[in-house]
C-alpha cells in the first residue's frame, strides 16, 4: 500500500523532454519539476528555449532545468547533446518523446521533402533520441521512454497522411523497443493524446475540431495537464510493470 506522494519515485529523475518550449511538452516539463524532478528541456530554437527557461524561473527559481536546442534531425548533434546532459546532470532517467509537428497536406499537393520532414520530426527523432539514451539506461538497468503517439494512429486522418503514418509508426517503435530493452529494465510507453487544446489545434480549421470533438463521450477537449499526468504515472514506479503501451488519453474519442 502506497502512502504519501505516489510520485515520489520522480524526486532528483533526470528527465529529457524534447518539445518541452510549449502546449504538451512545456505543461509536462512543469509537472516534472513540480514532482522535484531534474529537466533537460529541448526545444527548436534557442530564443523558444530561453523564452520557456525564463517562465519557469518565475514559476519557481529553484527548479533544477537547462535547456538544449539540437537539431532533432541530425543523429550527431542528438548524440552530443545526451554526452552532455548525462555529465552535466550524472545520468538520465525518463526521456519523453513529445518533438512533432502536425499535418494538413493532401496527397495530389505533396512534396517529397515534406513528407519526410513530419516522418523525421515525428519518427526517426524518436527512433535516434531513443538510441542515444538506452546505453546509459542499461548501465543503471533502470529507464523509462515515453512517446507522444496521437489518437490518429488509431483512427488515421482525413488529410496530411504523413502524420498518422508517422503516429502508427511510434507506436510501433514503442512496442518493438518495450520487447527489446525489457531485459535491461527499461519500459517503454507511448500515450495517445485526443484533441488537446494547444497551439497546434488552434491551427486546425475550427469546423475540424467542432466535428472531432462531437465524437468526444466526455464532450470536452483535453489539457495539456491531462498529458503530463499520464506521463507522470507510466515514468513512476506506480506503473512498474507496464510497457509496450499506447495509453490513449482522449475522453474516450471513438473515431
Ligand atoms: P506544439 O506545436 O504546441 O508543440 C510542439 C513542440 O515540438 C514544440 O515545443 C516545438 O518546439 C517542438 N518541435 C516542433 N518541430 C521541431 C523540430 N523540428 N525540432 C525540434 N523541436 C520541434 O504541439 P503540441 O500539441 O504540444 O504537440 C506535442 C506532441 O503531442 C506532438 O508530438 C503532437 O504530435 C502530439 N499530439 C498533440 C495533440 C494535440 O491535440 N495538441 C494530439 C495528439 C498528439
Amino acid at each position: 500500500m502506497q502512502n504519501g506522494n505516489v510520485f515520489s519515485s520522480l524526486k532528483d529523475k533526470v528527465v529529457i523532454v524534447t518539445g518541452g518550449t510549449r502546449g504538451i511538452g512545456f505543461e509536462t516539463v512543469q509537472a516534472f519539476l513540480a514532482q522535484g524532478s531534474k529537466v533537460a528541456l529541448f526545444g527548436s530554437r534557442e530564443e523558444t528555449v530561453a523564452q520557456a527557461l525564463e517562465k519557469l524561473a518565475v514559476i519557481n527559481p529553484s527548479y533544477t532545468v537547462r535547456g538544449y536546442h539540437p537539431d532533432l534531425s541530425n543523429p550527431e548533434e542528438i548524440e552530443k547533446t545526451v554526452s552532455e546532459i548525462k555529465r552535466e546532470f550524472g545520468g538520465i532517467d525518463v526521456l519523453i518523446n513529445n518533438a512533432g509537428v502536425s499535418d494538413n497536406c493532401s496527397i495530389y499537393d505533396y512534396e517529397r521533402d515534406h513528407f519526410n520532414d513530419v516522418m523525421t520530426i515525428n519518427l526517426r527523432s524518436v527512433f535516434e533520441m531513443s538510441k542515444a539514451v538506452a546505453p546509459i539506461m542499461r548501465d543503471k538497468k533502470k529507464g523509462v521512454i515515453l512517446n507522444t503517439s496521437s489518437m490518429v494512429s488509431l483512427y488515421a486522418q482525413r488529410i496530411g497522411s504523413a502524420y498518422p503514418t508517422s503516429k502508427f509508426a511510434v507506436n510501433g517503435l514503442t512496442k518493438s523497443l518495450a520487447r527489446e530493452l525489457g531485459k535491461d529494465g527499461i519500459r517503454v510507453n507511448a500515450v495517445a493524446p485526443g484533441i488537446i487544446e494547444t497551439d497546434m489545434v488552434a491551427a486546425l480549421d475550427q469546423n475540424t475540431v467542432k466535428s472531432l470533438a462531437s465524437g468526444i463521450p466526455l464532450q470536452i477537449l483535453g489539457k495539456p495537464q491531462d498529458i503530463a499526468n499520464a506521463f507522470l504515472f507510466l515514468a513512476s514506479d506506480m506503473s512498474s510493470y507496464i510497457t509496450g503501451a499506447v495509453i490513449s488519453v482522449d475522453g474516450g474519442f471513438v473515431g
